[in-house]
């Protein structure tokens, strides 16, 4: 069982909205509840970078390459571990 993945939003906010809906996070976001787990800075629609899984649960990044490549650096380190 693949427990990480990531997935990269399109540029378009449509895109965006329909992706979040499906990962059953969009309200979390237009209610400004949800918190880029990295760097803990709060995710709008405009920031939304990315979401990465980490066993299981979902994680939300804002646009900060920082932020995403720290990501992918954890997923890439768990999936070593695993
Ligand atoms: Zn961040």
């Amino acid at each position: 069982m693949n427990a990480i993945e990531i997935e990269v939003p399109a540029i378009y906010e449509e895109d965006i909205k329909r992706i979040l809906n499906k990962l059953g996070i969009l309200e979390e976001i237009t209610q400004g509840k949800a918190k880029c787990f990295i760097c803990d800075k709060k995710i709008s629609l405009d920031n939304f970078g990315g979401v990465v899984k980490i066993k299981g649960n979902l994680k939300v990044l804002c646009d900060d390459p920082i932020c995403i490549e720290t990501a992918i650096e954890i997923t890439e380190a768990l999936k070593g571990s695993e």
